[in-house]
């Protein structure tokens, strides 16, 4: 699940960005509103959830709302801001934020306020997803191997794991190349090298060849992966 975070103040967003990492979110972190713009006009990426600050460089949070809405998006937003005056709320609301968080805030209350933003949002589900013996549960964000026995062990994945076993997942039976994995799964800023998504896919394999589940990534030679739906 991909998130795009707009806050300018460096050590607030420092923060967010980490947590939202631990908890297995890939998170593109814009500073100013014209950079968030790009983020969401680039037709590489593409968001679950959005937060943005209100008061910003460039363009505000408020503009940002503005100009998604008016391109039909439904990307979910929360607004952060320290503006807490009713008629702030309202503007922010009427803008098309779907919620509001006022400064300073916990982390764990802006995670909540995450989950709730995805269980309200009908383009973000199936929050619980399955292929073969194999179960993901996108809220809690762990896999675990269905074992026939009334007992699940839970798969313990490293963060990317996760998110390329969620993206491959959400895609059965479609070939998904190389390029759409690394520009959906590695955040913009990150350095990748050219074998980065074989790598990783070879890691993921290993650890769900543990649970008798390898076989469900398909290499498609010199195009990508599929992810077959209903073999074990
Ligand atoms: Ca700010």
């Amino acid at each position: 699940m991909r998130i795009l975070l707009v806050e300018d103040e460096p050590d607030l967003g420092k923060a967010i960005d980490r947590t939202l990492k631990q908890e297995k979110y890939i998170v593109d972190w814009a500073q100013d509103g014209n950079e968030a713009w790009e983020y969401l006009d680039s037709q590489w990426t593409q968001y679950t959830l959005a937060i943005f600050d209100w008061l910003l460089p460039g363009l505000s949070g408020i503009e940002l709302l503005h100009k998604l809405r008016a391109q039909h998006s439904f990307l979910p937003v929360l607004m952060l801001t320290a503006k807490d005056r009713m008629e702030d709320k309202v503007a922010g609301l009427d803008a098309g934020a779907d919620d509001y968080l006022v400064k300073p805030f916990g982390m764990a209350e802006l995670l909540a306020r995450l989950r709730a933003l995805q269980r309200r949002s009908p383009q973000i589900q199936p929050q619980q997803l399955q292929i073969g013996n194999l179960a993901l549960d996108c809220g809690n964000r762990t896999a675990c191997h269905l074992a026939g026995n009334g007992k699940n062990p839970t798969i313990s994945l490293t963060n990317k794991e996760f998110q390329l076993l969620e993206y491959l997942m959400k895609h059965p039976n479609q070939i998904v190349t190389t390029d759409q994995i690394r520009n959906q799964i590695w955040e913009a800023s990150a350095d990748t090298f050219s074998n980065v998504v074989a790598a990783q896919v070879r890691l993921l394999r290993r650890k769900l060849e543990s649970f008798g589940c390898a076989n469900l990534i398909e290499t498609v030679h010199g195009v990508g992966y599929r992810m077959k739906r209903g073999e074990i």
